[in-house]
């Protein structure tokens, strides 16, 4: 009974409040996924108490069942959830049901409103609970929680800025939560409606669900079957289930072991990849069981950090139920456990790759930054993982990938070196100046067009007894053309000692090119751990970050006609030599895709056309 001098009405969080704006007028029809959502937070709370009650001596109480229970009421337009699990405290029902604690919360709301509401994702950031208010008008929860001496509690909202909060007497361990249904919404208090939702989104639910008193699911932990007992659309419908996703699984790696240890895991790669979307960095998504009992739900310590993009189970009957972060015992075991589950999961990746290299692609394009990732941090799998990154190359088609392996099957066997180019895109590396050498000789180049790639490939430094080299540093040269006119040795060392002189500190040195045939000068990266685009994102951070600092080399093309015309301009006009010189630097800066300072460059360029347009009427 609520004691009405004790009902406080309260605020709902503003991130909650846009959440249920939106909600609320989202036109998104699919409304049933309510159920689904009520259906998940029962089983959580289930699945908590039920770990809780093996360990903690203040939950051994009853013998309740452990349930879930849905009434439908056409009469009174309602629709009720009742689980006998964890429950809440009246602290708790304010905590959870009035605040959103998600990081990602303010471009989950943006994202939510862009796509008109599309209510599907709203499992995925810990606030399904609120689309309860998609068919409901107003929506009550009573509870008790599981500890010892708890008092029940209820919470009631009609969606609008506020909730009530207040205790209630007689209350049973668990919660009920009570949709009134909206007029348009009624098809929601029918029992055969509901039985069917049940039946498609919540099979793998591993407690009994009834409704108006049917026993509707049955009880099987898909993950301790035979794999060749389970269909395919079995585990796409656990996947949803436990992705809290309406998406395809793109893998599924089901993994079972008895020794050493014993394990039985079902691991999915979801069809995309959350984070890309800008939520900020997902939870883990793998929950820890020991025989059928979940242990910890999203553990942090099973997989490494950069397979959080996972989502599954991973069940051991070698885990205590209790388990420890403390204990060393625990923390080894949780280790081996981990080493082998994620050294199966990188040769299923291998073997996947093998059998549709298409398909492999399109999840590297989707998940390949977490590989880079683990490729950058996690030495224990580096290796593997780098056997699994990909890369356009001068020798793929545009789009298509390639391997470091086949990469080296190209090279040939005794080839020494694997190269890498980067650059915003396939197109300006093709056209730039640092493909010309390798193109000459027909070597094969990476293509790296984002920072990971650089970041990732420079870390790696070998592959298969390769060095891995910078385009920047590699040391190149073409076989010098016969037929070519160029300059002199001798001039070509007075022209670099003067353009050296002329340049200052702006580059470490100037000396001439090998590697060019049509282009006049590059700038080349005189240690091999770096490259411009590294250098491109520091200039980004900051603007005065001194990118030459002595690393830099510019080199020039002797045998080009402007290059040979300066070295004529040097003596017969000394300063337009000079401009020309600080405007051969800046290009060459450039096309590496570093920033110059444009003021300075314009203003520069004034003074060269107007020599040039001078020229050409004979007035210069
Ligand atoms: P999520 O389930 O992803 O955490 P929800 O919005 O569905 O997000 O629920 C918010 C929180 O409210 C849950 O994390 C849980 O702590 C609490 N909660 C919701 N329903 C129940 C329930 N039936 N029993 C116990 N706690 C619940
Ligand atoms: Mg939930």
């Amino acid at each position: 009974m609520t004691d009405k001098k004790t009902v406080k009405t309260m605020e709902f969080q503003a991130e909650v409040r846009q959440l249920l704006d939106i909600v609320i007028h989202s036109l998104y029809t699919d409304r049933e996924i309510f159920v689904r959502e009520l259906v998940s937070n029962a089983s959580d709370a289930l699945e908590k108490f039920q770990h809780q009650s093996l360990v903690n001596e203040e939950f051994r109480s009853s013998d309740i069942p452990l349930e879930i229970r849905i009434k439908c009421d056409k009469e009174s337009r309602t629709f009720s959830i009742c689980d006998t699990g964890i429950g809440m405290t009246m602290e708790e029902l304010i905590e959870n049901l009035g605040t959103i604690a998600h990081s990602g919360t303010a471009s989950f709301l943006a994202k939510l409103k862009e796509s008109g509401g599309d209510v599907r994702l709203i499992g995925q950031f810990g606030v399904g609970f609120y689309s309860a208010f998609m068919v409901g008008e107003h929506v009550s929860v009573s509870s008790k929680s599981a500890v010892k001496g708890s008092k029940g509690a209820s919470w009631e909202s009609d969606g609008s800025g506020t909730y009530q909060v207040s205790h209630l007497a007689d209350l049973s361990r668990g919660t009920t939560v009570t949709v009134k249904l909206k007029n348009d919404h009624e098809e929601f208090a029918d029992s055969e409606k509901i039985k069917s939702l049940i039946k498609k989104y919540s099979n793998f639910v591993p407690f009994p669900i009834f409704v108006n008193d049917e026993r509707i699911n049955i009880v099987e932990p898909l993950w301790t079957k035979n794999k060749s007992d389970v269909r395919d659309d079995s585990y796409t419908e656990f996947y949803r289930f436990i992705a809290n996703a309406h998406d395809e699984p793109r893998f599924v790696f089901h993994f079972t072991a008895d020794a050493p240890l014993d394990i039985k895991s079902i691991l999915f790669v979801p069809g995309s990849n959350m984070e890309k979307f800008g939520f900020g960095r997902q939870d883990p998504g793998v929950n820890l069981y020991c025989r059928k009992v979940m242990i910890e739900q999203h553990s942090r310590d099973i997989l490494p950090e950069w397979l959080r993009f996972a989502k599954g189970v991973i069940d051991s009957e070698d885990l205590p139920l209790n388990i420890s972060r403390e204990s060393m015992q625990d923390r080894s075991l949780m280790n081996r456990i981990k080493k082998a589950v994620v050294g199966r999961f990188l040769k299923f990746l291998e073997d996947e790759a093998q059998k549709s290299a298409d398909k492999y692609g399109e999840f590297f394009r989707e998940f390949g930054v977490f590989l880079k990732e683990g490729c950058a941090n996690d030495m224990e799998h580096r290796k593997d993982l780098a056997g699994l990154l990909r890369f356009e190359s001068s020798s793929t088609e545009p789009g298509k990938l390639t391997s470091l392996k086949e990469y080296i099957t190209r090279a040939g066997e005794d080839s020494k070196e694997i190269y890498f180019i980067s650059g915003p895109s396939r197109q300006s590396i093709e056209s730039g100046p640092y493909l010309e050498a390798f193109k000459d000789k027909g070597t094969e180049v990476l293509f790296s067009f984002e920072v990971i790639d650089d970041f990732v490939l420079t870390q790696l430094g070998d592959y298969d007894g390769r060095k891995i080299v910078s385009a920047e540093a590699a040391d190149m040269s073409l076989e010098p053309d016969p037929g070519t006119e160029r300059l002199s040795d001798g001039e070509a060392d007075l022209l670099c000692r003067w353009i050296q002189e002329h340049l200052k500190d702006r580059v470490s040195e100037v000396r001439v090119s090998k590697r060019l045939r049509d282009n006049p000068a590059i700038i080349v990266s005189r240690e091999a751990g770096s490259t411009s685009s590294m250098h491109r994102v520091m200039q980004s951070m900051n603007k005065d970050f001194n990118f030459l600092s002595g690393l830099y080399v510019l080199e020039i093309n002797t045998s080009h006609p402007l290059i040979r015309d300066l070295a004529g301009l040097r003596t017969e006009n000394i300063d337009l030599a000079g401009l020309l010189a600080d405007q051969i630097l800046d290009n060459a800066q450039i096309v590496a895709g570093l920033l110059v300072e444009p003021r300075a460059m314009v203003e520069r360029m004034w003074h060269i056309m107007r020599a040039a347009a001078g020229r050409d009427r004979g007035t210069a």
